[in-house]
């Protein structure tokens, strides 16, 4: 399998300096509407601000991958005398809880680092300088990039059917 390079983005989380303002929510949920900066729902932002004022708690926590099926068990974390929420750092769109979903299709949200920008625009917009981008470069198996691809049309089918999937692929490809 042919080596390639891959960019590895990196977005720091300097928690300390959060003060739950929400704006990196309402910004990444603008972004991706359709069209593009039409609406504002932090329901379907791929970050999420978890907000707990009377436990003093602000943690942005970015979605991650899909997962068809939730764990066996849940962790929750005590860290510096702060009890924070189960699975309260998991990323991951899970059938266990809402987060991470389209609010009007269900489907799984994942954040694409704002692909196409010069930077991330929850990094640009958070003026309390919460988060950090980083960029390095990493060589990886094709094979990988791959694995991605087929984990987002697993995601899919799941959700429409095997069927549907190839239909709306083939017609795309028609309509080139
Ligand atoms: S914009 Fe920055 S300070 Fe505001 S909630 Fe998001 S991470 Fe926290
Ligand atoms: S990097 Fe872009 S897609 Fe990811 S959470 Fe921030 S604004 Fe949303």
């Amino acid at each position: 399998m042919a080596k390639i390079t891959k960019k590895i983005k990196t977005i720091k989380v300097d928690a300390d300096k959060c003060n739950g303002c929400r704006t990196c929510e309402i910004v990444c949920s603008a972004h991706h509407s359709t069209p593009r900066y039409s609406t504002v729902n932090p329901a379907a932002s791929r970050i999420h601000v978890i907000t707990r004022r009377l436990r003093d708690i602000w943690l942005p926590v970015f979605a991650g991958e899909y997962t068809p099926a939730e764990c066996n068990g849940r962790d929750k974390y005590v860290i510096d005398g702060k009890e924070y929420d189960e699975c309260a750092f998991c990323r991951a769109a899970c059938p266990s809880r809402d987060l991470f979903k389209d609010p009007d299709s269900g489907l799984p949200l994942k954040c694409d680092m704002c692909e196409g920008e010069d930077m991330p625009l929850c990094v640009e917009w958070c003026l309390n300088d919460v988060l950090i981008y980083e960029e390095r470069e990493e060589e990886v198996d094709e094979e990988v990039l791959l694995d991605e691809m087929e984990t987002g049309l697993e995601a899919l089918m799941e959700k429409f059917g095997r069927d549907k999937v190839e239909s709306t692929l083939n017609r795309m490809s028609r309509n080139g």
